[in-house]
């Protein structure tokens, strides 16, 4: 089990006297959650729900959900996961004891659901009792040529709300009832990909409309926030209409900088070293924050939210919210929060201190 120890702790201690800048974690397992604090993390900043779609069997399900010829087909499989789902939530709530825990709704590219292999399909077709060609019709029909600015994130909320739906009765449960242990509980439930306000404002009323019959059918006075991810140029260009709506912003720049430069994420490889090694680009923008571009729309994206929330909360849970330079532009735009993974929790620590020094 990793810990910090001896002089090492006690310069991290130091630089959080100095320090503004919260520091959170990115985990999405009670383990994680857990290294993460003995690094020092006061809270997760997201936790991604992906994974816990994927672990062991439960894909059978989702499969059977996205195949699913309409709502009450989906529901059935979506509830076959959600007893999981509620477990996985509980285990983080427990781990956290009341710090912050922002968990992040369904954002997948669908491509990553749908089976594509006839070995695959014959397999959810088994598991959910549907002929196996139906099936595969539907795989078909899903399809996408561009999955990653394709049907992912909110849209999926969107147009399948009973997935967002299950997912905040998971949570909310899970929380009332650590709550009913007596641990304490500060869910934030968050949107991603979030461009316009209106995606959004149906959103947050859908999670609210389910958190609150939780919590009075719980009967425990539990408090939850409900924001979004900023992780789209126009949503930074809008974030003051998108702040009516919003507890918190958390500016994804894993998305912003791939949108942003209309430069794959997961494809980059290819010729960003020749322009690294030319010059042409200062370092990779997947790394640091691209401080005139994809920064200057984090900075428009926290004036315009506080120009309409002056409360508003924000964050960054990019794996730029873990580098040290981009540490420095954080605290230089007057973000609350970094979030970064378990293992750069102590070096967040010391840059966001190093940040306030240089100022
Ligand atoms: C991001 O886009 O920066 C982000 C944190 O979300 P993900 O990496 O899961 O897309
Ligand atoms: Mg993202």
């Amino acid at each position: 089990e990793p810990e910090l120890s001896g002089e090492f702790a006690k310069i991290l201690e130091w630089a959080d006297e100095f320090r503004e800048l919260g520091v959170r974690t990115n985990a999405d397992t009670p383990k994680d959650s857990a290294t993460a604090r003995k690094f020092g993390a006061e809270g997760i900043g997201l936790c991604r729900t992906e994974h816990m779609f994927f672990e062991g069997n439960r894909i059978d399900a989702v499969r059977e959900m996205i195949l699913a010829d309409d709502e009450e087909g989906r529901k059935k499989a979506l509830y076959k996961i959600k007893p999981y789902q509620k477990e996985d939530f509980i285990g983080i709530f427990k781990a956290m004891e009341g710090l912050p825990v922002t968990i992040r709704l369904l954002d997948p590219p669908l491509h990553e659901f749908i089976p594509h292999t006839d070995e695959d399909i014959e397999k959810v077709a088994k598991y959910a009792g549907v002929p196996a060609d139906k099936l595969k019709a539907k795989a078909e029909e899903l399809k996408e040529f561009n999955p990653m600015l394709g049907h992912r994130g909110c849209r999926l909320g969107i147009t399948y709300p009973e997935i967002y739906e299950m997912q905040v009765y998971a949570i909310i449960e899970a929380a009332c009832e650590v709550k009913k242990e007596g641990v304490d509980v500060l869910p934030e439930i968050m949107i991603p990909l979030v461009g316009h306000s209106k995606e959004l404002e149906v959103l947050r009323n859908i999670t609210e409309k389910v958190a609150d019959e939780v919590i009075s059918s719980y009967n425990v006075g539990l408090k939850y926030l409900v924001g979004t991810m900023i992780e789209l140029p126009r949503a930074a260009l809008t974030a003051d209409e998108i702040a009516e709506y919003a507890d918190f912003f958390s500016f994804g720049t894993n998305d912003l900088t791939q949108t942003t430069f209309g430069l794959s994420r997961d494809d980059s490889g290819r010729f960003l070293p020749a322009y690294i090694d030319k010059k042409i680009y200062r370092e990779d923008p997947f790394i640091s924050i691209d401080q005139s571009g994809v920064g200057e729309l984090v900075k428009i994206g926290v004036e315009k939210g506080r120009s309409r929330k002056k409360e508003l909360k924000t964050g960054i849970c990019g794996e730029h919210g873990g580098d040290p330079d981009s540490i420095y532009f954080c605290q230089k735009v007057g973000l609350n929060y970094v979030s970064c993974s378990p293992f750069r929790v102590p070096v967040a620590r010391l840059a966001a201190a190093h940040a306030v020094l240089s100022e």
